[in-house]
């Protein structure tokens, strides 16, 4: 048997990541009648009493989600606990607890240690949630950290990837594209300094899009306005991985198409400008760009008046029935089909 396994080698690749994550998933069934939702959305739902809780979990290593040549470990380690705690606020609910799982080469000193845990004890305070427990071990190579969220929502709150409608409207919490434009700044400069490690990197003009990379914030108080506005959202996930891979999910999950409009997609001046100079179509940025960590979500239409009266709310597009497809109409008026090219960890 084990001879067969190792005869047939099918590379990572030909799945790509969510192809890999089903194959592995798919068949497990749960026994457990707490387990409300397993696999397949932002967080897992458990039934633990009044409420339900929420458990999501990222692994973030060096070299694939963080560069430190210009990413500060306090601002890591606050990072790290964020888009967790984005992932909470994709299925409606309020963070709680998270523990924080660290591997460590001989490379790391005790300070170096304690600032990234700086930056996690700033998002504890930021986000009122509590640090309770986690794991340390070396690592041969480079730095991981692991951080598990847990929070919960009320019952009848609780948001999925799969109930938006066809006639929806889609909306998002923020400008996007700014954290992708960050990072490829980043990027750009740390090979000016590697050519030339005298030139200092200017980086002051490009603070807003330095920042959204380097500091991203997990949107709780969208989810106050929620509540305090008494608004539901139908489908919601939160934007790591670029406009078009999420919305993708959505339509997947609730199985629909959708119209997005380029016009309606908001993007910061500043980010549009650096985009151009990047020879960049600033549309791709948030289409494809990722980590801004903003909210999509669908409302009834039924809500539209309501949703404009809440400030930061933009509404892009519409939810359509799956046969329409995935579709952007585009400043010229022309209609595209939408690629999901999310981030490709495991490039076909
Ligand atoms: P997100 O981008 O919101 O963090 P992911 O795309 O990482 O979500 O994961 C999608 C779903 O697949 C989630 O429900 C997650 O818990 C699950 N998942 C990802 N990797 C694995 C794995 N190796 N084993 C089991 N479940 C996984
Ligand atoms: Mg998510």
């Amino acid at each position: 048997m084990k001879e067969e396994k190792a005869s047939s080698r099918t590379e990572i690749g030909t799945l790509g990541e969510f192809g890999l994550i089903e194959r592995i998933t798919s068949q497990h069934q749960t026994i457990h009648h707490s387990t409300i939702a397993g696999v397949g959305d932002d967080a897992a739902v458990l039934d633990n009493g009044d409420r339900y809780q929420l458990i999501s979990t990222d692994l973030l290593l060096e070299g694939i989600h963080f560069d430190l040549m210009y990413h500060p470990l306090k601002h890591l380690g606050y990072k790290a606990v964020v888009v967790n705690l984005s992932d909470i606020c994709a299925m409606n609910g309020k963070p709680t607890h998270i523990t924080v799982s660290i591997g460590l080469s001989n490379r790391f000193s005790i300070e170096a240690v304690e600032e990234i845990y700086e930056g996690i004890y700033a998002a504890c305070r930021q986000y009122d949630v509590d640090l309770i427990g986690g794991d340390t071990t070396s690592s041969r190579q480079g730095l991981v950290i692991s951080v598990t969220a847990i929070g919960e929502v009320e019952k009848e709150e609780v948001v999925y990837r799969s109930g938006a409608k066809d006639g929806d409207l889609v909306c998002i919490t923020g400008d996007l594209g700014a954290a992708y434009l960050g990072l490829q700044l980043l990027e750009r400069e740390k090979q000016l300094y590697l050519d030339n490690p005298e030139i200092q990197p200017d980086l002051e003009e490009q603070s807003y899009v330095v920042g959204r990379q380097l500091k991203p914030e997990a949107r709780t108080d969208i989810i106050d306005l929620f509540r305090k506005s008494n608004f539901r959202p139908t489908a919601m996930i939160d934007i790591s991985d670029g406009l078009a891979s999420e919305i993708f999910h959505i339509c997947q999950a609730s199985n629909c198409g959708v119209l997005l409009e380029e016009a309606m997609v908001p993007l910061r001046d500043e980010s549009q400008l650096l985009a151009l100079k990047f020879q960049l179509d600033p549309i791709t940025t948030a289409l494809s760009g990722g980590e801004d960590y903003e909210l999509l979500f669908t409302a009834p239409i039924t809500d539209l008046e309501l949703l404009k009266r809440m400030p930061g709310i933009y509404i892009i597009g519409e939810i359509k029935n799956a046969a329409f497809g995935k579709k952007l109409l585009t400043t010229g008026g022309n209609h595209h089909d939408l690629k999901a090219q999310g981030w490709a960890h495991f490039e076909k």
